[in-house]
C-alpha cells in the first residue's frame, strides 16, 4: 500500500529533492511523505554539484565551539550563536547517519574519515566523498534510501501554487504535469526548492534555481528574511557555459594562483590575498574585470598534472568547455552562487504561516547571516531536516483553496538575468537597484522568478551598509547589526514609492 493511500491525512508534502528534501522526507519516516520534485531524483539539483564537502566539528583537535566561532566570524554579525551551536553540535552525528545510509566518505590510511582544511575553517572539518564529488556521492545515498523507504511516495511534479485552510494555514499543494494541474492535500508542507542563482545571468546554480519556494511562500503571506544577501562564488569557470561550472576554492588552498591576461596577480595588496574571504576575492575580481582585465585561475605550477587526480571534477568540468588546466590557466569570473535569504524560520524549520516549512537553501535559519561559510550548507539542510521532524505538528487538513493567484505569466527571463547581474551584483547602488525594482514590480505579480528578484532587490535597496556578501558602493560603512524581513504586503506598501524614485 503506498504512503497516500495508507494515511492521507496525516501526509506531510515535502517539495523538492536536493538534500534538504530527500533528508526532510527520510527523518520523518515513519510518517507519509509525498516528495515532489520537478525533476526526476538525481537531476536538477545544486546538492549533486557541490564540490568542496560537508563541515563538521570531528577532529580530535575541533569543537563545535571552535566551527560556530568560524561560523559567526563569517556570517558579519548576523549569523545567531545558538543556531550556529545547534547545527555544529548535530555535525558529527549527521555525518554517520550519511555513512550509515552508505555514502563512501574519503578516509585516511587508518580508515579514519579524512578531514580537509578549507578557507575561514581553523580547523580541518572537511569531510568529503570521492575528492570534490561529495554533493553527488551524497544525492546518490539519499536519493537510494528514499527510493527503498516505504513511508516516502515520489511524485515528478512542478509545485505552482500553496494550498490553505479557512484558518490560514498551508494545507497543501497544487502540481503542475504535462500541463495538467492537480492538487495535494495535506497535514504540512516543508518547502526545500534550493535557490536564486538562476536570476543572475552568471550563476553556478541549476536553471530551476529560479526562487519559486520563495514566491510561493511570499504569496502564502510568509515572512522572507535576508533577501538581499546573495554570495557570489569567486571562481566560476568563464568558458562560455550556462550554468557555469565551478572551479573550488579548494584549488586556491592547494597553491593555484589569481592571475590577469599578463600574469599579475590581482589580489596583489588585498589583506589574505587570493586566500581572503569569498566575498573579497569575488569584489577583486569583479573589481578587475570592470577594468578591462580578463582574469585566469592558474593551477599549472601549484598542481600541474596532478590536478586530474587531486580534483577531478573540475578537470572534468574544464576538458567540457576545452580547457586543460594542467596546460592552460583557467578563465574565470565571479558568479551568484548561494542564497543566505530566505523564508525565515524558527529552531523547529517553521515559517511564520502555520503549515508551513523550509528546509535548505530556500530557508533563513540564522545560521549564515550576512555571508555563509564555506561547507556549512549541506550541513544545515542535514540537521534541520532532523530538527523539522523532531518539532513538524500540524493540525489535520479541513477544506482547502489556493494561497493566491497563479503566478505563471511567461517573462523573458535573459533580460531579467541581465538586469539581477547588471543592477543587484557583487558591487550595487541605490539608483541600480531602484532600477531593477521600478523594472521588475509590474511583472512581480503574474511571475514567480519576477517576484523573488524583486523581493532580493527590495531588499537590498533597504540595507544601506556593506555588510558580507551584501557590498553597496554608495554606502562603505556599517550601521548595527540587524535582520531585514519583508512579507508580500510589506513590499506592496513600498512599491509605489520606489517606483516614483526611478
Ligand atoms: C556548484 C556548487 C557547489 C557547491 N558546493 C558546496 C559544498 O561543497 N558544500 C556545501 O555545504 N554547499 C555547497 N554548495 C551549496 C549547496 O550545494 C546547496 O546550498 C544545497 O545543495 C541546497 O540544497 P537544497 O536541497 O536546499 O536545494 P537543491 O539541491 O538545489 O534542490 C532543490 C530541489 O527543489 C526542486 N524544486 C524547485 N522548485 C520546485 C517546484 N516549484 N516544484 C517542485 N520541485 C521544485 C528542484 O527540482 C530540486 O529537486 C554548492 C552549490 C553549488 C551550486
Amino acid at each position: 500500500m503506498n504512503a497516500l493511500a495508507r494515511n492521507p491525512a496525516d501526509r506531510v508534502v515535502v517539495v523538492g529533492g536536493g538534500v534538504a528534501g530527500l533528508a526532510t522526507a527520510l527523518r520523518l519516516a515513519p510518517r507519509p511523505v509525498t516528495l515532489v520534485s520537478a525533476e526526476p531524483l538525481g537531476l536538477g539539483t545544486a546538492t549533486g554539484w557541490a564540490q568542496g564537502g560537508i563541515a563538521a566539528a570531528l577532529g580530535a583537535d575541533d569543537a563545535p565551539e571552535l566551527h560556530v566561532a568560524d561560523t559567526l566570524a563569517a556570517g558579519a554579525g548576523l549569523s545567531e550563536r545558538d543556531v550556529a551551536l545547534r547545527v555544529a553540535a548535530a555535525g558529527p552525528g549527521l555525518i554517520a547517519w550519511l555513512v550509515a545510509l552508505g555514502v563512501p566518505f574519503d578516509r585516511g590510511a587508518g580508515g579514519a574519515l579524512a578531514l580537509g582544511l578549507e578557507a575561514a575553517h581553523c580547523r580541518r572539518r572537511i569531510v568529503r566523498s570521492g575528492g570534490d564529488a561529495t554533493g553527488a556521492r551524497v544525492l546518490e545515498g539519499l536519493v537510494r534510501a528514499v527510493q527503498a523507504a516505504p513511508s516516502v511516495e515520489v511524485v515528478a511534479a512542478r509545485v505552482t501554487d500553496l494550498l490553505r485552510d479557512g484558518n490560514g494555514a498551508v494545507a497543501g499543494v497544487v502540481c503542475e504535469r504535462d500541463g495538467a494541474g492537480f492538487r495535494i492535500p495535506a497535514r504540512a508542507v516543508v518547502l526545500a526548492t534550493g535557490g536564486v542563482g538562476a536570476l543572475y545571468a552568471a550563476t553556478t546554480n541549476p536553471r530551476g534555481a529560479t526562487g519559486r519556494g520563495l514566491a510561493l511562500a511570499a504569496r502564502a503571506g510568509a515572512t522572507l528574511r535576508d533577501m538581499e544577501f546573495v554570495q557570489f562564488h569567486p571562481t566560476a569557470i568563464a568558458a562560455g557555459a550556462d550554468p557555469m561550472p565551478l572551479a573550488t576554492e579548494a584549488l586556491r588552498g592547494e597553491g593555484a594562483r589569481l592571475v590577469d591576461e599578463q600574469g599579475a596577480p590581482v589580489m596583489a595588496g588585498v589583506d589574505g590575498g587570493d586566500l581572503a574571504p569569498r566575498d573579497v576575492v569575488a569584489r577583486g575580481i569583479f573589481q578587475a574585470l570592470a577594468r578591462g582585465r580578463t582574469v585566469f585561475l592558474d593551477t599549472r605550477e601549484a598542481l600541474g598534472d596532478r590536478v586530474a587526480a587531486r580534483f577531478p571534477t573540475v578537470a572534468a568540468l574544464c576538458a567540457r568547455v576545452g580547457i586543460d588546466p594542467a596546460r592552460q590557466a583557467i578563465p574565470v569570473r565571479p558568479a551568484a552562487h548561494y542564497h543566505m535569504g530566505g523564508v525565515k524560520v524558527d529552531a523547529r524549520g517553521a515559517s511564520s504561516v502555520p503549515g508551513l516549512y523550509a528546509c535548505g537553501e530556500v530557508a533563513s535559519t540564522g545560521l549564515h547571516g550576512a555571508n555563509r561559510l564555506a561547507s556549512n550548507s549541506l550541513l544545515e539542510a542535514l540537521a534541520f531536516a532532523g530538527f523539522i521532524a523532531d518539532g513538524l505538528e500540524a493540525a489535520p487538513a479541513g477544506p482547502v483553496h489556493p494561497a493566491g493567484p497563479s503566478a505563471r505569466a511567461e517573462i523573458d527571463h535573459a533580460a531579467l538575468r541581465a538586469l539581477m547581474e547588471a543592477r543587484v551584483g557583487v558591487v550595487r547602488d541605490a539608483a541600480g537597484i531602484r532600477e531593477a525594482v521600478a523594472r521588475l514590480a509590474p511583472v512581480a505579480e503574474t511571475n514567480d522568478a519576477a517576484l523573488t528578484a524583486l523581493l532580493v532587490a527590495r531588499s537590498a535597496l533597504g540595507r544601506q551598509e556593506s555588510r558580507g556578501a551584501h557590498w553597496r558602493s554608495d554606502f562603505g560603512g556599517q550601521q548595527a547589526p540587524r535582520h531585514s524581513e519583508i512579507t508580500l504586503g510589506a513590499l506592496a506598501e513600498t512599491l509605489p514609492a520606489a517606483e516614483a524614485l526611478s
